[in-house]
């Protein structure tokens, strides 16, 4: 039964690979992933990863040619999300389903969940909030910047991180027998504040560059086809470790609160 499911993860990731929804290394990341998901959280585990995975594909395909503008790395889509995002989004849950192999507790599966939904909001949030018709207003120059940056929010994207966060909160209600409305309440308040933590990590840390032909300031190393030019952070503080510092942050929240109320 167990090989059963392990040759499907394998065969998705393949799927996923040739897709080109993952790079080749992406789609080894996503079966490590997908493994240690199943070895620790069964099958119901894997579904909450593929809401994240699913609707975070989904959205960053949809209405490209309008983000294309902003997110100006058009051979990130064509080859699909690599290793390093993969660990970037799905690195906390990895570690809360390796945690779970040597400690048997169920808070493992709340600190799994609230870093996944943390993951979900982050990219919701990111791929509509892009959308939005007002300019997002950045927490720490604490004024309107171009769309695409770090560290910038607006009422849509806000919105759009409750909702993925909900995605998540609900899901996992309705497929573990052992659920409580009280850890998809958990779930939810983590991965919305996860997602805040990320908003602050990219306004404060995360590095910046600048495009020297349309004039604008961008996360992003090319632009305009051209290399960018670093305006601001180190350059090892990218959005990757933006990402999975807040992923662990949400992990962190989802498993103290259930400690604190359930227990
Ligand atoms: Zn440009």
């Amino acid at each position: 039964m167990e090989v059963f499911f392990f040759t499907w993860i394998a065969l998705l990731c393949m799927v996923f690979f040739i897709f080109k929804l993952l790079t080749l290394k992406g789609s080894l990341a996503a079966f490590i992933t997908g493994a240690l998901t199943f070895y620790s959280f069964k099958w119901q585990g894997l579904v909450i990863l593929a809401i994240f995975f699913l609707t975070s594909s989904l959205l960053t395909k949809w209405k490209r040619e309008m983000k294309i503008n902003y997110n100006a790395e058009p051979l990130e889509d064509k080859k699909g999300r690599t290793a390093g995002q993969v660990f970037a989004n799905g690195g906390a849950s990895i570690l809360a389903a390796i945690a779970a192999i040597f400690i048997q507790d169920p808070v493992w599966i709340i600190v799994f969940a609230g870093a996944l939904a943390t993951a979900t909001a982050d990219t919701w949030a990111s791929e509509i909030g892009i959308l939005s018709k007002t300019k997002p207003f950045h927490l720490k120059e604490w004024r309107k910047v171009e769309p695409g940056l770090s560290g910038a929010v607006t009422g849509l994207g806000t919105i759009a991180a409750a909702l993925g966060a909900a995605a998540i909160g609900i899901s996992y209600n309705f497929l573990y027998d052992t659920s409580t409305f009280m850890g998809s309440i958990i779930i939810v308040f983590a991965g919305f504040f996860g997602n805040i933590a990320d908003t602050l990590f990219g306004a404060w840390f995360e590095q910046k560059f600048y495009c020297q032909i349309c004039k604008t300031e961008t996360e992003s190393k090319w632009h305009c086809k051209m290399k960018t030019v670093r305006i601001f952070g180190l350059s090892w503080v990218t959005n990757n470790l933006v990402n999975f510092s807040s992923t662990i942050i949400g992990g962190l929240i989802a498993g103290g609160l259930y400690i604190w109320t359930v227990k």
